[in-house]
């Protein structure tokens, strides 16, 4: 990789598949004209997940290594063979990425992936991971984690998430070695794509000014910025027909505790199996389907974070 000014791209080898082909990630490397802190940007941990790497793509196109201090690394696909089979887990060991950090370099491939998105992150200063929904759910918070939590505010996000980083994320493993840290979830479910889009560049930037890699006064926090403890995932225990009554457009709402968000029909009989309603008093909407989906048990419903321990950031 190179130290002078500019951007390059390289291929990290992982393992071979039994289809003969090399599996291997994709490095971007942004090197500044100053020196400076090194972040690295992960999109695409899980497969199902597109405005992840479109973001970073997007988020790279922006920055002129001249005016950058430091460096920029970035995995726009962190698993390609997720995102080949748009799927959260790999296919070909059906494990989440995400949930197996720092993983094993004699291990299964996505164990062997976490080991070399390891040995990619380690030693940088910070870390962003850019989630969304998946391929029916649309979602919009970033995670708020100590070092790293400068990074969340600035990001710009209305609703930030405190809470323990899930074990075996990338999160978990960076925040271990002192990386500062955060999560982007913004977006998904083929919703609002270019506004999620716009909203996770203009993030990125605005990090990258508050950290001082990139020149300019960083823009406030919303005023609405506020921080939430407390958020439940609504997962229907049936699969069927979600009807949704919250789609994208709501997200952020404060809704009546008992307000019901959605139900699952049976596509065969067109009978009502599950009722999913609001749990809290309020509820603030967080992750929302359209009007129609497909559900699996146990699938992500809806995202809801109780508003009555919410507190200003
Ligand atoms: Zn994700």
């Amino acid at each position: 990789m190179s130290t002078s000014p500019g951007h390059t791209v390289d291929q990290v080898p992982v393992t071979t598949l039994p289809d003969g082909h090399q599996l291997a990630l994709t490095v971007h490397t942004v090197t500044g004209a100053a020196p400076g802190p090194r972040i690295v940007w992960l999109g695409g941990v899980h497969g199902d997940e597109p405005l992840g790497p479109e973001t970073v793509r997007r988020a790279l196109a922006e920055i002129d290594p001249a005016q950058l201090s430091g460096t920029v690394t970035a995995v726009p696909v962190a698993n390609p063979l997720a995102l080949q089979a748009l799927s959260r887990n790999t296919p070909v060991d059906g494990i989440n990425l995400n949930r197996i950090f720092p993983g094993n370099r004699g291990g299964s491939v996505t164990e062997q992936i976490a080991a070399v998105l390891c040995e990619i992150i380690a030693g940088a200063d910070h870390l962003i991971d850019f989630h969304s929904g998946g391929n029916f759910a649309t979602v919009e918070y970033s995670y708020l984690h100590e070092p790293g939590a400068e990074m969340s505010r600035a990001y710009g996000c209305s609703l930030l998430y405190q809470h323990a980083s899930y074990v075996g994320s990338a999160t978990d493993w960076a925040l271990q070695q002192g990386i500062g840290a955060m999560v982007s979830e913004l977006g998904g479910g083929g919703q609002r794509i270019d506004h999620y889009l716009d909203k996770g560049v203009a993030g990125t930037l605005n990090v990258l000014r508050t950290l001082k890699m990139l020149p300019g006064e960083p823009t406030p926090p919303p005023a609405d910025q506020s921080i939430i403890t407390t958020l439940r995932i609504l997962q229907p225990a049936v699969g069927g027909v979600l009807q949704s009554d919250y789609g994208a457009d709501r997200i952020g709402e404060r809704i009546p505790q008992g307000t019901v968000l959605g139900r699952i029909l049976s596509p065969y009989t067109f009978e009502e199996l599950e009722v999913l309603t609001a749990p809290f008093e309020p509820s603030i909407l967080v992750l929302a389907r359209e009007s129609v989906t497909n559900v699996l048990p146990g699938e992500y419903g809806y995202m809801v974070a109780d508003g009555a321990t919410a507190t200003p950031a």
